[in-house]
């Protein structure tokens, strides 16, 4: 099994997930032209995806979803607050092969096996995806304001995680958003903390951890370095073993022994 990205920020994520034949894109927060651009980059044409697999509605996660799923006639999955939500957008799944997931309950996409993970988030029924393939566990984890029991059973023996470290709290105290919209990414329903995403690290494995990617970072109110460090501190391994994923480029392939 192996993992990549094809961007991550708040302009536009999409991960992928491989094992054997099967090639899984997480989200498609890009256009479709941008999304083949860079499944291009990475020598994939798009005819290689197995399956889109949505997380929630907003724009960074969803936008090109839809679409790409009609161009490739790949099935898209989403819960149905998901879908519910993007119904009558561009962005939405109507004439495309939608699949409904429930969060907790595993389903099989090819070599694949995924676990749809609810997260507190603010969309209607957003969920995070964890994937196991012959006794290996990648999770990708990101678009969550705070850290339940759930999560941490769900994503507490990884071999690979690529994680939320959206904003510095400082930085975002401090920083240029208005006030309603810091209550928000600082809120329960907002996104990780670089100290939260530490916080949810002590709490689980981090010693069978093959890779540790740093993920969906601000460019307003954090930077690689403070990510690094406050992630470094919970970490046993060095800091050559935590990536950092950008808004450009993503990361390239990580491969799960
Ligand atoms: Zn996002
Ligand atoms: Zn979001």
């Amino acid at each position: 099994m192996r993992l990549a990205s094809l961007g991550s920020g708040s302009k536009g994520n999409a991960t992928l997930v491989q094992a054997d034949d099967t090639l899984v894109l997480v989200d498609c927060g890009f256009t479709v032209k941008e999304t083949l651009a860079r499944l291009a980059r990475r020598g994939l044409p798009a005819d290689s995806l197995s399956a889109i697999l949505v997380t929630h509605e907003h724009g960074d996660h969803v936008r090109g979803a839809g679409a790409l799923a009609r161009k490739t006639g790949c099935p898209v999955y989403s819960t149905f607050g998901t879908a519910c939500a993007v119904r009558d957008k561009p962005a939405g799944f109507r004439n495309a092969n939608w699949q409904e997931v429930r969060p907790g309950r595993e389903f099989q996409v090819g070599a694949l096996e995924v676990l749809p993970v609810l997260v507190p988030h603010d969309a209607r029924e957003p969920c995070q995806y964890r994937f196991s393939w012959q006794g290996r566990t990648a999770g990708v984890l990101t678009d969550l304001g705070s850290i339940t029991p759930h999560v941490v059973d769900a994503y507490g023996e990884c071999d690979a995680l690529v994680l939320e470290c959206n904003h510095d709290r400082r930085m975002l105290e401090g920083g240029p958003y208005p006030v309603s919209l810091k209550r928000r990414v600082g809120g329960m329903l907002g996104h990780l903390s670089n100290d939260q995403a530490a916080a949810l690290l002590r709490q689980t494995n981090v010693d069978r951890l093959q890779h540790l990617v740093l993920s969906h970072l601000s460019e307003q109110n954090n930077t690689t370095l403070l990510a690094q460090d406050a992630i470094e501190q919970v970490m046993t391994c060095g800091r050559e073993r935590i990536g950092v994923a950008s808004q450009t480029e993503g990361f390239d392939w990580l491969q799960i022994h």
